[in-house]
């Protein structure tokens, strides 16, 4: 029988169930205690079996449902049998709720493309910075990203042993993005996020041309959107390459709902067709409010040195 809900707000409300257990996984994984860590390309570049397990996760639970979608995820995995724990069946139905944007009424699923990052943040979550950590299940359309999926496993982590853990943001363009408070920082404050772990002379040389009240460096690029979304930082400034399409889709999508923009450092929309080089190779320009002056003082020298 045909739905009555349209393909993207049904794999909305599915992708958003599965990133749930996908929350769930990563916590298991602490709890037991084995994080399996192994190094890919260097000491900074690690993928645990939280990595693991939850793409596998992820990826069979869409493609089980959603056998047409184009799913691209981070890890370099075997294929194998995933063991029937892992998959997750149901979708959220407050999603299906709400109505489809009528621009993306008649998207098929074989025209969708869905970035994953089944852990963001996995440098910081080897070290133990919980909150830092986040899945990000990112839906691409002609080569744009318009929905997005972040789980925060560890949100409230630090709130109590009675508090719950874990929340699930999601977005769609057109539509809105839901399960946090909009803040904002004090209007004329410049606090800039960027990375903690993947830092260089291009980086920092930017992040000073910012001329920042204050600099927050943080893991993870799920982690530094909601960090703008929630009034923690002002812009997230990330000039080198070592970013992928997988980091940037569903928090792009979270920031431009909320009326935000994220650009390469030169100022250029990025692509997430499903032929795409991977690589953000010109870095990453995001912010809620005032981009123009964030983009206005990038460096010369510094967009020079990153082609994109
Ligand atoms: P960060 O802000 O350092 O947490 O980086 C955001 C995302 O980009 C994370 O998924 C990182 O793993 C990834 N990333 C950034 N720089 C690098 C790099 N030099 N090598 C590998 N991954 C990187
Ligand atoms: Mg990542
Ligand atoms: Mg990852």
């Amino acid at each position: 029988m045909a739905s009555r809900h349209t393909v993207l707000m049904r794999l909305v409300a599915s992708a958003y169930s599965i990133a749930q257990k996908a929350g769930s996984i990563v916590r298991r994984v602490i709890a037991e205690g084995d994080l399996g860590i192994v190094e890919k390309t260097c000491a900074t570049d690690l993928q645990t079996k939280a990595d693991r397990l939850v793409q596998m996760s992820i990826c069979s639970s869409l493609a089980r449902k959603f056998p047409k979608l184009t799913i691209i995820g981070e890890e370099d995995l075997p294929s194998e049998d995933v063991d029937q724990e892992l998959i997750e069946d149901g979708q959220w139905e407050e999603i299906l709720k709400q109505p489809c944007p009528s621009q993306y009424s008649t998207i098929k699923e074989e025209d969708l493309v869905v970035w994953v990052d089944p852990l963001d943040g996995t440098k910081e979550y080897t070290e133990g910075l919980l909150d830092n950590v986040t899945v990000l299940i990112g839906i691409a359309y002609e080569g744009k990203a318009i929905a997005g999926i972040i789980n925060q496993p560890y949100y409230n982590y630090q709130a109590g042993p009675d508090a719950v853990l874990g929340r699930t943001i999601w977005g769609v363009l057109g539509l809105g993005a839901f399960g946090f408070q909009l803040k904002e920082v004090p209007a004329g404050k410049h606090i800039v996020t960027t990375t903690r772990s993947h830092s260089n002379k291009l980086v920092t040389d930017c992040v000073t041309a910012m001329n920042p009240d204050d600099v927050l460096r943080v893991g993870g690029a799920g982690n530094k959107i909601i960090q703008l979304i929630e009034g923690k930082a002002s812009a997230y400034i990330f000039a080198s390459p070592g970013c992928k399409k997988w980091d940037t889709c569903a928090p792009e999508v979270i920031l431009h709902a909320m009326g935000g923009k994220l650009t390469d450092i030169h100022g250029n929309a990025l692509q997430y067709n499903k032929d795409v080089k991977h690589m953000n190779s010109a870095g990453v320009l995001a912010t809620l409010r005032n981009y123009d002056y964030y983009a206005s003082r990038v460096p010369e020298s510094v967009k020079n040195a990153l082609v994109p």
